[in-house]
């Protein structure tokens, strides 16, 4: 295993072809990763989507709706009304609404007219509910004891608030077992899977435990502040709750960033425009490749700050290479084009 990214990009190429790992549900899937609330990020989502509303959904476009968007889009009337009259009280200003009302219509997902001063707008056709699981996936290939403990309080976290349905950890399979002191550090409603490193078929994985279906509609607490214990810490928890409709939206939110970046736009924060930067096909999906540091880099790695970071020599941009605009815009175009086949409803 080349590294932690590596192994994430393989439980994503895993998940998006074969997920639930017990088999037997063959609803489509959306993968993504490193997304999430401000105070928490998911290595792995996967968003389990009801067929005829992920099809539905595609009718909006593959870029997101953000919040403002599904304000108005969610709620925009069957016929011409005026903004104000038709939609929710949003809670802040009106004129926000308005330029949403706006951005919407320039997206092509409502539609606005004017009458009387007065901006009117009707729904196109209505917005599905597409997102009927979200699944989230802490990767740690190597689950050593420190490991275990630091993942803890994450997971309690995730346990408390409930706004995923699911959490798991994957950890690369070792010998086919899981050390059962390191399960002790797991809080027990979150699965545990491992994986075999570099194998995608539909046998790479086993369940070490199961999860439990966590109550994501209803009220969850957001723990603000863990006392570490031990003898000398009497404070006690900070916590606050966190709303059934706050978690609703924010897990549409979170739906809609997942369906927008699917689980390869990890190129967009690369440097694909570096000279040492190569795409490496692998089964299924290409991954990035340094020449310099010759390794599968990581996406923190192959950033601006990179030292061994050298731009491609322009004669690059002009040669026969067989793409337009040289290596760098043709690696990008090409993860564009992965991206695009695998997210479904744009097929
Ligand atoms: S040298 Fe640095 S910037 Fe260039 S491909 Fe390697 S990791 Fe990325």
């Amino acid at each position: 295993m080349d590294s932690e990214f590596e192994f994430e990009l393989q439980v994503c190429a895993w998940a998006e072809r074969h997920w639930p790992p017990a088999g037997g549900d063959d609803r489509p899937v959306v993968v993504a990763r490193q997304l999430g609330t401000g105070s928490r990020r998911w290595d792995t989502i996967v968003l389990v989507c009801d067929p005829e509303g992920l099809a539905a959904r595609g009718a909006f476009g593959e870029r997101r709706l953000d919040s403002d968007l599904l304000h108005v889009v969610r709620h925009a009337p069957p016929t011409w009304a005026w903004y104000r009259e038709a939609l929710p009280d949003p809670g802040y200003p009106w004129r926000y609404v308005r330029e949403a009302v706006h951005r919407a219509a320039d997206r092509g997902v409502i539609e606005r007219r004017k009458r009387n001063g007065r901006v009117q707008l009707r729904r196109l056709r209505p917005y599905p509910d597409w997102v009927e699981r979200v699944i989230a996936v802490e990767n740690k290939p190597d689950l050593d004891a420190a490991a275990a403990r630091a993942l803890r309080p994450q997971l309690r976290h995730d346990v408390a608030l409930a706004l995923a349905d699911e959490v798991w950890v994957a950890t690369a399979e070792a010998g086919g077992r899981v050390e059962p002191a390191l399960l002790e550090d797991i809080p027990v409603e979150a699965g545990i899977l491992t994986v075999v490193p570099g194998d995608r078929g539909a046998d790479a994985t086993r369940v070490v435990w199961r999860p439990r279906t966590l109550p994501a509609e209803e009220t969850g607490t957001r723990i603000l502040e863990n006392p570490a214990g031990g003898g000398h810490d009497t404070s006690a928890a900070r916590f606050e709750y966190a709303e059934p409709d706050w978690k609703a939206r924010k897990r549409l939110e979170i739906a809609e960033r997942a369906y927008e970046r699917g689980w390869r736009s990890y190129a967009d924060s690369m440097r694909p425009d570096c000279r040492y930067f190569e795409l490496r096909p692998r089964p299924e999906v290409a991954r990035p490749y340094c020449v310099a540091k010759d390794c599968h880099q990581t996406a923190g790695e192959c950033a601006g700050s990179c030292p061994a970071f050298e731009p491609e020599p322009p004669a690059w941009r002009q040669g026969e290479w067989p793409v337009d605009g040289g290596p760098g815009a043709g690696v990008k175009r090409l993860l564009e084009r992965q991206r695009s086949r695998r997210r479904p409803g744009t097929e």
